[in-house]
């Protein structure tokens, strides 16, 4: 069967599917959930597959919220990510419910075509993209072994061919001091607390050295809540950002600067964490060009983010799947021309009509994205040729 064909029995299958989708959405959407507490959502995704027929593995990996589902028999693998955690008190700011429908969608639909093309289709639901790297702790666990590309789409305010993603580390600091009376022999304390705001008073300063690109943003963890004990203990977390490892680094090291330096300053010990590094997405050129074209077949017309076109910037889990497998990380648009994500106004898009409009169209550009990786055996190659040249432009260590 030829590519054409077969994008076209996806397509048809996406428009069955599409009812599903669509409330599935509005399902998740209405129902947010925290990082590892997708309790709802996976249930919800897991039953869809199940009715769908294929053999879907709960509670995969070693984590209670992740699943999947394989499909085909022989041929070339791609995995398609459903993310579906939400924020506190802010819920589907991040638009997750949309990434899930999708992902869905061009899972159910690739499935549906993959014996016919000879290609092979893992649905992967990943929990905790918000802070709890659930697909790298799945990549560990060989969720994405020989995985030829990886898919998935993200929510934004508009098409873009990828996202600003940032290279990431985040940094434990707890500030060990002294605890005395306050007013009976304040000269025997040691403020911890002082040493804590000195530190981030610092980074305050820090903040106007930085490139455009660099990310510092931090927040106290514990903090003392009596007036008349000097603190002896207070612990804070703070996040350092870059577009590449090498700048994200170099914010690293001066930002360590300024929590040592509180610390020193208050006259109290620091005991600093080990950095937890991430890298950003590495979209992959040949893949993001072929899912451009296919996206472009229902009139979403994709550019890149820059300064004139605008940006949606973040920091994913899916970054360290595609420093080991060619992968895409596109913008699908559903809010209005400068939401962005995180906020209230983007939740509400989230669940709206064009919320339901991303869903179907993100399902249908990856499905036809999954018959040309199956089909096009030059693509594939030069696919990972690109991702051995980007990791060498910016290596993870
Ligand atoms: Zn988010
Ligand atoms: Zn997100």
């Amino acid at each position: 069967m030829s590519a054409d064909e077969l994008k076209h029995r996806a397509t048809a299958e996406v428009d069955r599917l599409a009812p599903t989708l669509v409330a599935l959405s509005r399902d998740l959407h209405a129902h947010p959930e925290l990082m590892f507490e997708e309790v709802h959502a996976h249930r919800a995704l897991t039953d869809v597959i199940e009715a769908e027929g294929l053999n879907v593995e709960r509670h995969a990996h070693g984590l209670d919220t992740a699943f999947r589902a394989d499909a085909g028999d022989t041929g070339p693998i791609v995995a398609v990510c459903c993310e579906y955690d939400a924020l506190e008190e802010i819920g589907h700011a991040c638009g997750h419910n949309v990434i899930a429908a999708a992902g869905l969608g061009a899972g159910l639909a690739a499935a549906a075509i993959a014996v016919a093309a000879g290609g092979r289709i893992r649905l992967l639901g990943t929990p905790a993209e918000e802070g709890g790297n659930g697909k790298g702790l799945m990549f560990t666990d060989g969720a994405f072994a020989d995985v030829d590309a990886a898919l998935m789409v993200h929510p934004g305010d508009r098409d873009f061919d990828r996202m600003t993603t940032l290279a990431v580390s985040i940094v434990d600091v707890t500030y060990l001091g002294h605890a005395s009376h306050a007013a009976a022999a304040p000269w025997l304390g040691r403020n911890a607390l002082d040493a804590a705001v000195n530190a981030y008073n610092a980074v305050s300063t820090l903040r106007q050295q930085l490139a455009p690109d660099q990310r510092v943003h931090g927040g106290f963890e514990s903090v003392p809540t009596r007036s008349n004990v000097i603190p002896e203990r207070v612990s804070m977390r703070w996040v350092c950002r870059g577009a590449t490892m090498t700048s994200m680094r170099s914010v690293l090291s001066r930002m360590i600067a300024c929590l040592k330096g509180g610390g020193e300053a208050a006259g109290c010990e620091v005991d600093l964490g080990k950095p937890r590094e991430g890298s950003q997405v590495l979209d992959n050129d040949p893949l993001v060009g072929c899912y451009v074209a296919n996206a472009a077949v229902d009139g979403r017309t994709h550019v890149a983010p820059g300064p004139a076109t605008g940006h949606v910037f973040g920091s994913t889990d899916m970054g360290i799947i595609s420093r080991n497998i060619p992968s895409i990380h596109p913008v699908i648009g559903l809010a209005p021309e400068g939401v962005a994500l995180h906020e209230r106004a983007f939740a509400a898009a989230a669940g709206s009509t064009d919320g339901d409009r991303a869903v179907i169209d993100g399902a249908k550009a990856m499905a036809r994205t999954v018959v040309d990786i199956w089909l096009d055996a030059e693509l594939r190659s030069t696919a990972w040729e690109q991702l051995r040249t980007d990791n060498a432009a910016d290596p993870m260590s």
